[in-house]
Formats: structure tokens, C-alpha cells, sequence
């Protein structure tokens, strides 16, 4: 191999060295700037739990007597037994349409396919509630 190509290959190699760790790095980088899913840093939360919170006054949310704490219905028409199980066991956390993201603000927090980019409390209630299979 003459001077010029063992120059040629020795340039090649080092800049695809470069390219890799240069991909290394910024591939590094962006995943420490991500926050672990669930998170809820001091910053601000990102992913599922960075969604507002539902509403009480949310049009939706009234019309289906939406409460964030279960414990504050007050209707005696509202407190039914629903799927064979009692109103007082009937909280967003054992709800079909619910699935937990995380905790926010201290409050664990969940997604509810009736009010999709709002995060709802586990500890909340409406009149969907439905038993979870
Ligand atoms: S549908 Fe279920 S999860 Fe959604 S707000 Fe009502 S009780 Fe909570």
C-alpha cells in the first residue's frame, strides 16, 4: 500500500471514529436531559403526568358529576351501586376507564378515556365509573 492510501484509509478510519462517538454523545446527552417516565421533577413533569388536571368545572366533567375526591359526593341519587359493586368502593383508581401514569403533586395520577389530555385523581369519581374487568 502506497503512502497516499494507507493516508487515505488512516483519514476514513478517524472520521468515522469521530461520526460514532460523536453519535455516542449526543445519543448520551439527550437521554440524561429526558426525565424517567413517572417523574415529576421540581421543573415540571413531562410525558403523561405533564397534562393538566381535570377540571370539576369542565363541561364534561359536570355533566357526568365528576368529583376529585370521592369522599365529597353528596347526592343520595348519585350513590348507587353500579356493576354489582357499591358506591363507596367506586373510585377512579378500580375504574375500567383508568390506568395510572404516576404522582403529581403528590396525588397519583391517571389517564381516563372519557376526558383524554387530563389527568384525573386515583381517588376521584364520576358517573361513568365502570368495574374493571
Ligand atoms: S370514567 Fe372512571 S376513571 Fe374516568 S373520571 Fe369517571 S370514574 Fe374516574
Amino acid at each position: 500500500m502506497n503512502n497516499s492510501r494507507r493516508s487515505f484509509f488512516v483519514r476514513a478510519v478517524g472520521v468515522v471514529t469521530f461520526g460514532l462517538i460523536s453519535s455516542l454523545v449526543n445519543a448520551e446527552e439527550r437521554r440524561r436531559a429526558r426525565p424517567a417516565a413517572g417523574s415529576d421533577k421540581a421543573g415540571g413533569a413531562t410525558g403523561p403526568l405533564a397534562n393538566p388536571w381535570l377540571d370539576p368545572k369542565d363541561q364534561t366533567a359536570q355533566a357526568l358529576s365528576y368529583s376529585e375526591k370521592h369522599a365529597d359526593v353528596k347526592k343520595a341519587d348519585l350513590k348507587v351501586e353500579r356493576n354489582g359493586v357499591a358506591f363507596e368502593k367506586q373510585k377512579c383508581n378500580n375504574c375500567s376507564f383508568y390506568s395510572e401514569v404516576g404522582t403529581k403533586e403528590g396525588t397519583k395520577a391517571g389517564n381516563c378515556t372519557i376526558f383524554p389530555g387530563k389527568l384525573v385523581k386515583s381517588e376521584a369519581w364520576c358517573t361513568s365509573w365502570n368495574k374493571k374487568a
